[in-house]
């Protein structure tokens, strides 16, 4: 399956609910979201259906997302439902964490490969109010369970955000000096009723990869080429990797082959964008395999070109714990 300007698409991410165990400043809005009925949201075997679908038309990988993943009940029997469709060849999670101590094991043998782990500083009483009351120790003790259910590469997710965590990015990026885990440093992206907060406080990538090389010198070099997200690096002499993520500096739109499927059954054309077509309507009125598949078909060929902050325009429909990042 390919856009309308050639992108394969060959990955889908899927959020699995809009609801969340944390609050973080640039997500969740500080007077909170109108979250939807459990009703309104893909039942799992919905997700099943589409997910099916999606690997008819060429989807190989699925990273599960949210809000937070974690918190939906039955999760582990999902991963093992969805990683016996055949031509999914990779599960993953994006996941803050928390909840990982007990899960991770359970989550590896139901046949999840990978976790990404958000975390944006590496100490408490920061960490408390970036995510408005979270326990660091609860994030640190759910890596360490990933570890050791195999769930590997670790890779960190940190947004960088000016008065809450721009010096937190060398201790972070002093963990990859001797474990393997590739530390990802993210833009800012302003959606919804946070935009404003994260245009103000955003940290380009240029200042925080100048804040790493004052501390450890010039990193070397590793990809570059766009083919990924992160552009990597590596501190001279480190068992780990250094990513930097730079929607707003630098977008990745052209090598971008991605689909999001919302916890409420949209799938969303481009992150940055408000296009999105609804497929729970049409699923649960009874349209046939043949028919959903069309229409998920038409409407990833339909994927725009660029994203829409270029043209100074916001999407505002929602934001980024409704998406799934
Ligand atoms: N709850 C999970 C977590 O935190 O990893 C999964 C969902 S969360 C929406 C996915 C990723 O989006 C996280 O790494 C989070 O830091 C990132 N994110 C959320 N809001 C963002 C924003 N405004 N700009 C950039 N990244 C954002
Ligand atoms: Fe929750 Fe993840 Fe959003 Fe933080 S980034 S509020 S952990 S969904």
């Amino acid at each position: 399956m390919r856009d309308q300007y050639g992108r394969p698409l060959r990955d889908l991410r899927i959020s699995l609910t809009d609801r969340c165990n944390l609050r973080c400043v640039y997500c969740m809005p500080a007077g909170g979201i109108a979250f939807r009925p459990p009703a309104e949201l893909l039942q799992d075997h919905e997700i099943l259906l589409l997910t099916r679908i999606a690997a008819e038309l060429g989807v190989c990988k699925v990273r599960l997302t949210g809000g937070e993943p974690t918190v939906r009940p039955g999760l582990v029997d999902l991963v093992r439902g969805i990683a016996a469709i055949p031509g999914i060849r990779d599960v993953a999670l994006t996941t803050n964490g928390v909840r990982l101590r007990e899960l991770a094991g359970p989550l590896a043998q139901a046949g999840l490969r990978r976790v990404n782990v958000s975390l944006d500083t590496l100490d408490p009483e920061q960490f408390r109010r970036i995510t408005r009351g979270g326990r660091l120790q609860d994030v640190l003790d759910g890596i360490r369970a990933a570890e050791e259910a195999g769930l590997r590469p670790v890779k960190l997710n940190t947004v960088v955000v000016r008065g809450f965590n721009e010096d937190a990015v060398v201790p972070l990026a002093a963990l990859t000096l001797d474990r393997p885990w590739e530390v990802r440093f993210i833009e800012m992206m302003p959606f919804g009723e946070v935009a404003d907060f994260a245009e103000g406080q955003v940290v380009r990538t240029e200042e925080t990869l100048r804040r790493v090389e004052d501390a450890f010198g010039p990193l070397e070099p590793l990809d570059l080429s766009g083919e990924e997200p992160a552009r990597t690096y590596r501190i001279r002499g480190a068992a780990g990797t250094l990513g930097f993520i730079s929607p707003i500096s630098e977008p990745f739109c052209s090598k971008c082959g991605r689909l999001r499927l919302t916890a409420d059954g949209k799938l969303r054309l481009c992150l940055l964008r408000d296009d999105e077509e609804d497929l729970l309507t049409p699923l649960r009125r009874g349209a046939s395999y043949e028919e959903l598949r069309e229409i998920f078909r038409a409407a990833a060929y339909r994927r725009p070109f660029g994203h829409a902050l270029a043209e100074r325009l916001i999407p505002r429909r929602r934001v980024m714990i409704q998406i799934g990042g």
